[in-house]
């Protein structure tokens, strides 16, 4: 799929619900969202049909996210079926890691290629202030978890708000003490996130020098999407930074987004799309669901 800028889709996320057990301030309302009855999700079935019509089409990898993806328990029988369908070579998962340790097992059993587990502090009292709960230990079970899998490829997500410098540092090390690639994502003005400010790369970057010595681009490609990679003197990993603000990159996006309601969109930033699930629900056949 090369679209009219040139751009070679290949990639799909798939958001399995829009539930999370955490609260993140620039992500969820404290109270939570309204609840999408079970029976207008998508189910495994109608997710996997996708999938294939969507690897003919050219989408060799794909994400499952959220919400939280992981209070989904189709997750674990899903990565498996996706994993089988040929042309998908790559299946992975973002998660804020409190369910990973449990499902891990099964998760590698199922051939899961890759997680990215989100967290934003190793200091529990800031966790606590941006996700409203107090999962932090379990989080780091789950971090634990997944690094004692050598053949999972482990990315750490960190969005700056309010963290303090050393926090990020702190975070930042996680990189130079384990074999996981530490990533700050600059803050989107998207929903709840347009109430902060995001912190840019350039000053991130300058507080990581002054600590770490001076990081090197690398024109490794490390992953499928617009993330920047730095290699930093000592590091088993590398640092880097997805920075839709400062460091615009439509033009190398390489996805398309489906909801956990099966809305598939182009663009994060727009609402049109088209409900795959309205169409598989009224009867289509392979060859309508391709166009
Ligand atoms: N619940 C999972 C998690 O937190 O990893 C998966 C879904 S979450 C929406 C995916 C990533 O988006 C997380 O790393 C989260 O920190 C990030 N995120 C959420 N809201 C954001 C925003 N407004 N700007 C930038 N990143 C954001
Ligand atoms: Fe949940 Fe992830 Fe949003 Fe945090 S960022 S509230 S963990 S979906």
């Amino acid at each position: 799929m090369i679209d009219r800028c040139g751009r070679n889709i290949d990639y799909l996320r798939i958001s399995l619900t829009d539930r999370c057990n955490l609260r993140c301030i620039y992500c969820m309302p404290e109270e939570g969202i309204r609840q999408i009855p079970r029976t207008e999700l998508l189910d495994t079935d109608e997710i996997v049909r996708i999938c294939k019509v969507a690897s003919e089409l050219g989408i060799s990898r794909i994400k499952l996210t959220g919400g939280e993806p992981l209070v989904r328990r189709i997750c674990t029988p899903l990565v498996k079926e996706l994993k089988a369908i040929p042309g998908i070579c790559q299946v992975t998962l973002t998660t804020n890691g409190i369910l990973l340790g449990e499902q891990l097992p099964g998760l590698m059993e199922a051939g899961l290629d890759a997680v990215n587990i989100s967290l934003d502090t190793l200091e529990e009292t800031t966790f606590r202030k941006i996700t409203r709960r107090d999962d932090f230990h379990q989080v780091l079970k789950g971090l634990r978890a997944a690094l004692s899998y050598p053949s999972l490829k482990v990315k750490l997500n960190c969005v700056p708000t309010f963290q303090s410098d050393e926090e990020l540092l702190q975070v930042a090390a996680l990189a130079r003490e384990n074999p996981l690639h530490v990533r700050f994502i600059e803050m989107m003005p998207i929903g709840l996130g347009k109430e902060f400010t995001a912190r840019g790369e350039e000053q991130i970057k300058a507080v990581l020098e002054k600590e770490y010595g001076l990081m090197t681009p690398t024109e490794e490609k490390l992953g499928n999407g617009p993330c920047h990679y730095y290699e930093v003197p000592g590091f088993k990993g590398k640092i880097g930074f997805i920075s839709a603000m400062t460091h615009k990159f439509c033009n190398q996006c390489n996805r398309v987004r489906m909801t956990a309601e099966g809305y598939l969109k182009a663009c994060l930033q727009y609402q049109t799309g088209i409900s795959l699930k309205e169409l598989m629900r009224s009867g289509c056949t392979d060859q309508e669901l391709t166009e």
